[in-house]
C-alpha cells in the first residue's frame, strides 16, 4: 500500500473550513481502497501567522513542503493585510519556489448546478484552460519614478521568455491530445502586443508539429470572451499566458454557474517539486466561521490532485461522488442559491463514498 504525503495549508478566512473538508472526504476515499492511504500534515500558514511571526510562511518553509506528494491549498487573503503580502507571501511564493509553471483549470457545467448560459446544453461547456504561471505580465518586472510629481511614471513589464513558452505550450499541447476532441485554442494578442506575443505564436506553431492529432488555432483574447459567451462548444483546452489566462478563467468559473465550484491546480510537470492544488475562490472573509462555504471546489481540487498523483480511479469515484451530490439542489449552498452548510455537502460526500467505495 502507497502512502501519500499531503501537505494542508488552510491559509485565510473559509480555506479554514474547505480545507478540513477536503482532507475528511480524501481520508474516506482513502478508507474504501487498499490502493493508497494520506499522510496529512497542516500546516497553520497565511494571514494569522503573520500578525504573529511579521511573514506569512516561515523563511524555511519551502523545506518543509519539499518532500511532499502534494499540497492542497486553501487561500490566503486578509481585510487587514495589504494585497500584495498575502499573494506574494505565501501562494505565489510556492508557485515560484517549485516552479509550478503551469496552471491548469478545469471548468463543466456540474448536474444540477444552474448556469448562466441559457443556450449552452449539458456538455456544451467542458474546457481547461491552461495559464502561463511563472512569468509574463506577472513576472514582477518594472518600475515607478517621480512618485508624487507631475512626471511621475511607472511600468509593468511582461516578460516573457523562449524557454517559458516553449515549455507551457508544449504542457497544453500534451493535455489537448490527452482530451478526446485534442482540439486546443491558443489565445494571444499579437495584433496590438508586437513582440512577446507575436514569439508565443511562432512557438505555438512551432511545436504543434509535434502534436499532428492535435487540432489547434489561435484567437485573440477579446474574441475569445465573446467566443466562451456565444460559442462555449467550440471550445477545449485553452492556453493564454498569466494575464490572459487569469481574467479568462474567471470568467470560465462564472459561465459554469460559482467561483465556489471551480478547481485549479498549479503543476510542476516535471515532477521535481510537489505541486499544488486550491479551489479558485478566495478568502470569502464576509462568510467565514459560519460553515457556509461551498467545498466543492476543494472536492475537486482534491480530484485533480488524485489524478496528478496517478490515482485516475480513485479521482473518478470522488468526482462521481460530487457530481452525484451536486445533482441533489437540497445539497446546494448559499452561492448556488441553497440552504445547505459545508458540512451537510461533506458528509453527503462521504457517504457517496462509502455507499459506492
Ligand atoms: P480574496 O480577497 O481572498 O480573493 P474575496 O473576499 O475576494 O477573497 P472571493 O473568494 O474572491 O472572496 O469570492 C467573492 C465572494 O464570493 C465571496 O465574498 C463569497 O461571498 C462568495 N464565495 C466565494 N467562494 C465561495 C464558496 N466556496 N462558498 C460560498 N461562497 C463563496
Ligand atoms: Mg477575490
Amino acid at each position: 500500500m502507497k502512502t501519500y504525503r499531503i501537505a494542508a495549508i488552510p491559509g485565510d478566512g473559509i480555506g479554514k473550513e474547505v480545507i478540513p473538508a477536503g482532507q475528511e472526504v480524501l481520508e474516506v476515499l482513502a478508507s474504501t481502497t487498499d490502493r493508497f492511504r494520506f499522510e496529512f500534515e497542516t500546516f497553520g500558514w497565511g494571514g494569522d501567522w503573520y500578525r504573529e511571526h511579521g511573514e506569512m510562511m516561515p523563511a524555511d518553509g519551502l523545506d518543509a513542503l519539499r518532500g511532499k506528494d502534494a499540497i492542497l491549498f486553501g487561500s490566503a487573503g486578509d481585510p487587514h493585510i495589504p494585497d500584495h503580502i498575502t499573494l506574494w507571501g505565501l501562494r505565489l511564493k510556492i508557485c515560484q519556489g517549485f516552479d509550478q509553471y503551469a496552471n491548469v483549470r478545469p471548468t463543466r457545467v456540474l448536474p444540477g448546478i444552474d448556469a448562466p448560459l441559457k443556450r449552452c446544453g449539458p456538455g456544451d461547456l467542458d474546457w481547461v484552460i491552461v495559464r502561463e504561471n511563472s512569468e509574463g505580465e506577472y513576472a514582477g518586472v518594472g518600475g515607478r519614478v517621480h512618485q508624487g510629481h507631475p512626471i511621475e511614471a511607472a511600468t509593468d513589464v511582461s516578460l516573457m521568455t523562449r524557454v517559458g513558452v516553449e515549455r507551457i505550450m508544449r504542457f497544453a499541447f500534451k493535455l489537448a491530445q490527452s482530451r478526446p476532441r485534442k482540439l486546443l485554442t491558443v489565445v494571444t494578442k499579437s495584433n496590438a502586443q508586437r513582440h512577446a506575443m507575436v514569439m508565443w505564436d511562432e512557438v505555438a506553431l512551432q511545436v504543434s508539429k509535434d502534436f499532428p492529432d492535435v487540432t489547434w488555432g489561435k484567437e485573440l483574447v477579446d474574441a475569445a470572451t465573446a467566443r466562451m459567451v456565444n460559442r462555449p462548444a467550440s471550445l477545449d483546452t485553452i492556453v493564454a499566458t498569466n494575464l490572459h489566462a487569469d481574467i479568462l478563467s474567471d470568467l470560465a468559473a462564472a459561465l459554469a454557474g460559482s467561483l465556489g465550484i471551480a478547481p485549479t491546480g498549479n503543476i510542476d510537470p516535471e515532477r521535481r517539486y510537489p505541486s499544488m492544488f486550491e479551489p479558485i475562490h478566495g478568502s470569502a472573509f464576509d462568510i467565514m466561521g459560519q460553515g457556509l462555504a461551498n467545498p466543492v471546489g476543494t472536492f475537486w481540487s482534491a480530484v485533480m490532485l488524485l489524478e496528478h498523483l496517478g490515482e485516475a480511479e480513485a479521482a473518478r469515484r470522488l468526482m462521481a461522488a460530487v457530481e452525484a451530490v451536486t445533482a441533489n439542489p437540497a445539497l446546494h449552498t448559499g452561492d448556488l442559491g441553497g440552504q445547505a452548510r459545508t458540512v451537510d455537502v461533506t458528509a453527503a460526500v462521504c457517504a457517496q463514498l462509502r455507499q459506492h467505495g
